[in-house]
Formats: structure tokens, C-alpha cells, sequence
């Protein structure tokens, strides 16, 4: 195999991610995202879990801060809340509240829509790293004998002059599927002659709801996180609150439809 272009399906975390990687090793990397990108950290089609609590824990935010230095700062700056998830956060969970106590156990606080939007900027600047955006893969294709997958097709969803959406054929060295949950990938192998890999389908039976608040100014507490656990069978129901970035709070609730684990 050479080494001269890598596509990536999908630019969520997990391509933007890999992208990063790739641009270590890949004279060209492509990203291919369905969606144009927001050019701030609001919400966008393709990722509707951003309107959803997320947090960044400590690992997390080890990994990204080795692939790009730096990110932990520019997201405190930009307003993430820095969370030591012992000290700062109220947490009933099935035996009590929880002890609290300093510990350099940290996760960051934020909108998700932020973290995405800072990582894609970093990525921007990478010269080797190339974004096709509104621009969504329908297919893989194969090499010449049929032996190992050799780039995609792709469907740029703006339209020619004359009204159609044209299609592409993109060669590549090597394609990295991170279109997650809804990934086709399985459909898109087996078009190519390729025995699709067996699928686990692991329901969470979980169902979210989420809401923004605006901080009172006055508000001051020894606390930045609520966090009331579930207690399975009987309590099923879970709560967060947690502070964002521009003077707000974000309160998602959790229940759980199945206690069959
Ligand atoms: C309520 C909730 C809370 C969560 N909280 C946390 C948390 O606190 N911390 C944490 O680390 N994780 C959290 N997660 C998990 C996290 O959101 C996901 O793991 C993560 O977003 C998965 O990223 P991904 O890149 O694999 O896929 P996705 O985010 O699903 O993105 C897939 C991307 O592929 C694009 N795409 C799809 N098909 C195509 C195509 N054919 N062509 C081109 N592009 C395509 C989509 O538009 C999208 O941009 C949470 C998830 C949920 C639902």
C-alpha cells in the first residue's frame, strides 16, 4: 500500500480524530462530511447527540491534548468549565451522596458543539488535511482484481446549473469509516462482493432530554455539577446539571426503559 491519500467518512469526533492521525502518515487526507460544517459552535444535523450533556474525562482530554497541544487551554478560555469530578460535583448516587474531596481527577464541561468546532479549526490548519463538506458517500469502491477497497462515491449535495446533485469517484489508499451509528458500511461491502462483518446491536434502552438555563448572576454555590444517579430497578430516572460556556447551565435527563442487563 502507498501512502499517498487517506479518506475519512464522516466529521464527527471519531474523523476528525483519525483525520489528525492520518496527517501524520498521508501526503493528502480527505475528510468527507455530509453536512457543511457551522463556521461557530452551534448544533448541526448530522451529530443531534450535541444537544445532549457531554463531558470530556480525563483521558480524553490526555489523547486530544497529545494530538493537538494546547486544546484543554484554548477550551477553558473559550469558556468550558474545568470540573474535579470529586470536589465539585453533588452526586446521589444508590448509597448517598456522594464524599466530596479535592482530587486531580478533572473533566472539562462544555456544549459539545464547542469542542467540535475548536478541534475542526485545528484540523483546518493542517495543509495536508482537505474537507469536502455537503458531500455525502453512497458507496466503496473496489481495486481492479477486487481485493481490497479502493476509494468511494460520493454525492456533493449542491446542485450544477443544471439542477443535479453530481456524483464523484474518489481513489484512495485507504478509507476509514466514522460515520458512526448510521454507518452503511456493512451495505456498502457487500455491494463490492465483500461478505459483511457480523453486526452486535447493544441497546442502551436509554432516552434523553436536555434543557438550557441562563445562570442567575447572583448565583454562587460550593458546587459546579448535580449529578443524581439511577438506581436500578426501582429509580430509573437520572439527571445532570452541569455549567456551559456563556453563562449557562445544561440539565439532560436519562431514563432507562429496560432493566434486563
Ligand atoms: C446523550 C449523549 C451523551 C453523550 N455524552 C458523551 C460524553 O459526555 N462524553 C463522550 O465522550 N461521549 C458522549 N457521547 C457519545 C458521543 O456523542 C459519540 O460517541 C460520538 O459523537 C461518536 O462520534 P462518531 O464520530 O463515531 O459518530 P457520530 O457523532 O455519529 O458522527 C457521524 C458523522 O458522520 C456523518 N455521516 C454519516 N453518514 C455519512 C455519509 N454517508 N457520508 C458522509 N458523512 C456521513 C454524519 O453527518 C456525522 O457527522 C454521548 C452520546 C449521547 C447520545
Amino acid at each position: 500500500m502507498t501512502n499517498n491519500h487517506a479518506i475519512v467518512i464522516g466529521g464527527s469526533m471519531a474523523g476528525l480524530v483519525v483525520a489528525r492521525i492520518l496527517s501524520d502518515r498521508f501526503l493528502t487526507v480527505t475528510l468527507i462530511e455530509r453536512d457543511q460544517f457551522p463556521e461557530e459552535a452551534i448544533p448541526r444535523k448530522g451529530t443531534p447527540q450535541s444537544r445532549h450533556i457531554h463531558v470530556l474525562l480525563l483521558q480524553g482530554q490526555l489523547i486530544l491534548e497529545k494530538l493537538f497541544p494546547g486544546l484543554r487551554d484554548q477550551m477553558i478560555a473559550a469558556g468550558a468549565h474545568l470540573i474535579d469530578v470529586a470536589a465539585d460535583m453533588m452526586w446521589l448516587n444508590p448509597a448517598g451522596w456522594g464524599v466530596r474531596f479535592p482530587s486531580d481527577i478533572s473533566m472539562l464541561g462544555f456544549s459539545r458543539d464547542l469542542i467540535d468546532w475548536k478541534v475542526r479549526r485545528r484540523l483546518a490548519a493542517i495543509n495536508n488535511i482537505r474537507f469536502l463538506q455537503g458531500s455525502e458517500v453512497t458507496g466503496l469502491l473496489s481495486n481492479t482484481d477486487g481485493t481490497c477497497v479502493a476509494g468511494v462515491s460520493v454525492r456533493h449535495h449542491k446542485q450544477s446549473h443544471q439542477g443535479v446533485c453530481e456524483e464523484e469517484q474518489i481513489h484512495a489508499d485507504l478509507v476509514m469509516d466514522a460515520t458512526g451509528r448510521t454507518s452503511k458500511a456493512p451495505q456498502w461491502l457487500k455491494a463490492i462482493g465483500y461478505q459483511p462483518p457480523q453486526e452486535t446491536v447493544i441497546n442502551s434502552f436509554l432516552g434523553y432530554g436536555s434543557r438550557l438555563y441562563r445562570l442567575p448572576s447572583d448565583f454562587q454555590a460550593d458546587w459546579k455539577v448535580v449529578y443524581l444517579q439511577a438506581a436500578l430497578p426501582t429509580h430509573t430516572r437520572a439527571a445532570v446539571l452541569m455549567p456551559l460556556e456563556e453563562n449557562r447551565w445544561i440539565l439532560t435527563k436519562l431514563a432507562s426503559t429496560c432493566f434486563h442487563i
